[in-house]
């Protein structure tokens, strides 16, 4: 590993958004870069939502790529000169890349997903879905990819659950939406259940867990997006009730090294993962004794 320093050359990344106060994607991306020897900074940008296509503007000239987050993974969309096909079948981007000048949207997120249900050696096959958001799109691409057979939808909205089922069915699932409340009972039925709302988050509703505890067995991965709190109550339930559990700093960190294999073909490897989590972990005050999760 050579001296990771600030040069004339150094390339320039970053996250747009709002809120980023609170973003982890600086600290895991200056990790990556200063292990792998990359000759890059990467910042957080607050861009509200009039401000998009000015900062468009300006990190096409002087940035390689950026992230997309909250409220801007769909708004982008149009103002970028190319998409990558599976950003443009989830219809969310959360990296762009500045390729000769014009700005190319992908979705590292589906990947993200992927990575961490992969890494328990679970195969999905009935799964139960929380929420319809851009977050719970990239985790139906992701299961579709992973050959899951039935899938469930319970929204807060139900016609927003029953537009992603309809979605999820043109990609070969089996697929239906059910309201909210009957959450519980298709936890019971589901060998796999994903959080994409931020309920329990310190954001929406810190203690609060979607209505799915009773539900909740052994033999079962229960995969909740949300990673403030990294604990959140779905989890300690979840663990409680003997089922395998993925925090979101998983798909955070995996989601992240996916971008920069697109910008600076970095390998994304396990030792990468384990240290960039481990740099997150002390920017939000925890630390994981027993050598860390299996992302
Ligand atoms: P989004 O597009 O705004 O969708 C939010 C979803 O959550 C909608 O389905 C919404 O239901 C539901 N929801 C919101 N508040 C709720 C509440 N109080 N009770 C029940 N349902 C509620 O957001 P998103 O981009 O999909 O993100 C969803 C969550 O995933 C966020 O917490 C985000 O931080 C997290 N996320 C994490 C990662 C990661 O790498 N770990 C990546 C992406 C997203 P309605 O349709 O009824 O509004």
């Amino acid at each position: 590993m050579g001296r990771w320093t600030c040069r004339p050359s150094t390339r320039l990344y970053g996250l747009i958004g709002s809120p980023v106060s609170g973003s982890l994607s600086p600290v895991i991306h200056c990790t990556v870069y200063r292990l792998a020897g990359v000759d890059a900074v990467y910042l957080a940008w607050e861009v509200p939502r009039g401000a998009l296509s000015g900062y468009l503007a300006g990190l096409r000239l002087l940035a390689r790529g950026f992230n997309v987050t909250i409220p801007h993974k769909e708004a982008v969309i149009p103002l970028l000169d190319a998409l990558e096909g599976a950003a443009e079948e989830i219809g969310a981007v959360n990296t762009v890349a500045v390729e000769q000048g014009r700005l190319v949207g992908y979705n590292t997120d589906y990947l993200g997903v992927e990575r961490c249900i992969e890494a328990k050696g679970h195969r999905p096959r009935r799964v139960l879905l929380l929420g319809a958001g851009g977050a719970a799109r990239a985790a139906v691409y992701a299961l579709a990819r992973l050959g899951a057979g039935e899938l469930v939808v319970a929204n807060r909205t139900t016609s927003r659950g029953e537009e992603l089922a309809k979605w999820a069915a043109s990609l070969g699932l089996e697929a239906r939406a059910v309201p909210w409340s009957e959450a519980a009972k298709w936890a019971a039925w589901a060998d796999t259940v994903v959080n994409a709302t931020p309920v329990g988050s310190y954001a929406c509703c810190p203690g609060e867990a979607p209505p799915v505890a009773a539900g909740l067995h052994s033999g079962q991965l229960v995969f909740d997006m949300v990673y403030r709190p990294l604990r959140t109550r779905l989890l300690a339930e979840a663990e409680k009730r003997g089922a395998e559990t993925v925090d979101g700093l998983c798909m955070l960190v995996w989601q992240a090294l996916e971008a920069d294999r697109i910008w600076e073909n970095v390998e994304p490897t396990p030792q990468l993962y384990q240290a960039a989590r481990d740099a997150a972990l002390a920017e939000l005050g925890e630390a994981e004794p027993t050598g860390g999760e299996q992302g």
